[in-house]
């Protein structure tokens, strides 16, 4: 598949960093694979492996078109994340670093992190605050307990976190993760949704320009929309729902959204490249602002890293991957290739997603794409930022970062609002009232 974007060579500003995390994560994530599984220990999730390349290399580091310095934080921790979410090994590093493909997004939220795709679309690279990275690194060990329990969990996929140190550059910390969209479907609309309704809204004015711009709660209220989802599947996904806020309450985390992406069967894929582009580059942040189109990270590889690339590959699918708890053995790199269906998850059965159906059980004509994001905002975080945006501004209201409690109930009952038919909605408030 052909990426459209701007292309960028070795002179754009930050081929330098994308070319270091991806030549980091090969490296770290092959060494760690390459060795014999075992179980973890609690060291483990504290470990950080510090990586030096350079030009030069040595019989540890293979040489690098840079200095930099690369950290892998809990390499044992993630192969075996990697594992519970049965990615596989080989498949996961050919699609980061088997082109040195990435594209980025040019215009980030306002958080200010960035974006960038593997090239297959599958893997999402974020770069995050150092925050937020220490505090990943503190609820690791939840989260890991979290995932080992509940195989479908709507929550981001973790699959590695890294930093990368360029000489006389900042620390830049970042976070591998699911695409929680598919590469090979179009989606028709998306949504992130809070479940707060101040500064929520896209304005649909700018949709002309930008149809497929990540939409908010008051644009899906608007709309009057809903999730359709028979009884069975809803209750599947509330429950999951429930389950994976409860554990956010627990850390204290809030800021989160439900992100909805929804293809629409009777549409199917317009095959337009442009418009895939615009789809998967245009996530928006909180505050989107203009859209710039993407810039296209791209660099052959030369005949030698080839070469080494096949080799470690090679090596890596030769050495024993680690099997997933209550299964007798690991999956083939290539059942996941056709429709990307990830067996086992029920979130992900129906084209990799979730198709829509009706209370009968048969299937409508939409499938839906649902996961959590953002979830690495503590309470902490957030106030010590309020605090500062107070000082600066005089209107104390825009602002409403509610307490990680408050914030867990008021999403759960605006989602499971959006599971609901107008009727349904309208009784449900009736025996609210009535009670
Ligand atoms: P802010 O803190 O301002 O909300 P952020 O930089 O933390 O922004 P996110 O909220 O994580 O960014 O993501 C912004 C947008 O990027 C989302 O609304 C969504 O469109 C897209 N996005 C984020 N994560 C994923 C994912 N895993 N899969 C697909 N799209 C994603
Ligand atoms: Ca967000
Ligand atoms: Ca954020």
């Amino acid at each position: 598949r052909v990426l459209v974007g701007t292309k960028v060579d070795e002179k754009h500003a930050n081929w330098v960093t994308a070319y270091n995390m991806l030549t980091g994560i090969r490296v770290s994530v092959s060494r760690t694979n390459a060795k014999i599984d075992r179980a973890l220990t609690d060291a483990d999730f504290q470990a950080k492996q510090k990586s030096t390349f350079d030009i030069a290399g040595n019989e540890l580091i293979p040489s690098a078109k840079y200095d930099f310095k690369f950290k892998d934080y809990a390499p044992w921790v993630f192969r075996h994340l990697r594992a519970l979410f049965r990615l596989d090994p080989a498949d996961y590093l050919m699609s980061l670093t088997g082109k040195y493909i990435l594209s980025e997004l040019g215009s980030p939220g306002k958080s200010g992190s960035f974006f960038y795709f593997s090239r297959d679309y599958k893997y999402i690279i974020k770069t995050i605050h150092h925050a937020e990275h220490k505090f990943l690194r503190k609820i690791l060990k939840d989260y890991y307990q979290h995932v080992t329990d509940n195989p479908n969990t709507l929550l981001s996929q973790f699959y590695g976190l890294h930093r990368v140190k360029m000489p006389y550059g900042k620390k830049i910390h970042f976070v591998v993760m699911n695409n929680l969209f598919p590469p090979h479907r179009d989606i028709h609309q998306t949504f992130d949704l809070k479940g707060s309704t101040i500064g929520r809204d896209y304005k649909e004015d700018d949709l002309e320009k930008n149809p497929r711009a990540t939409l908010k709660d008051l644009n899906w209220l608007r709309r009057q929309r809903h999730l359709e989802l028979g009884i069975q599947k809803k209750q599947l996904f509330l429950h999951q729902l429930q389950k994976d806020v409860a554990l956010l309450k627990k850390l204290h985390i809030m800021d989160y959204s439900l992100l909805v992406g929804i293809h629409d069967v009777q549409r199917g894929n317009e095959e337009n490249l442009r418009d895939k582009t615009l789809r998967v580059f245009n996530p928006g942040g909180e505050s989107p602002g203009e859209y710039e189109p993407p810039s296209v990270l791209m660099r052959t590889p030369s005949k030698l890293e080839n070469q080494r690339k096949a080799r470690e590959l090679r090596q890596m699918i030769k050495t024993e991957r680690p099997v997933p708890m209550g299964e007798t053995r690991s999956r083939m790199p290539d059942e996941l290739e056709e429709g990307q269906n990830r067996p086992g998850f029920v979130f992900n059965q129906d084209d990799g997603g979730f198709r829509a159906t009706h209370e009968d059980n048969s299937p409508d004509d939409e499938i839906y794409y649902l996961g959590v994001i953002d979830c690495l905002t503590h309470y902490g975080i957030i106030k010590k930022l309020e605090h500062f945006w107070k000082g600066l501004s005089q209107d104390k209201h825009q602002i409403s970062a509610l307490p990680p409690q408050e914030y867990g109930e008021r999403f759960l009952n605006f989602i499971s609002g959006v599971t609901m038919s107008q009727e349904e909605a309208h009784r449900v408030a009736r025996e609210k009232d009535a009670a």
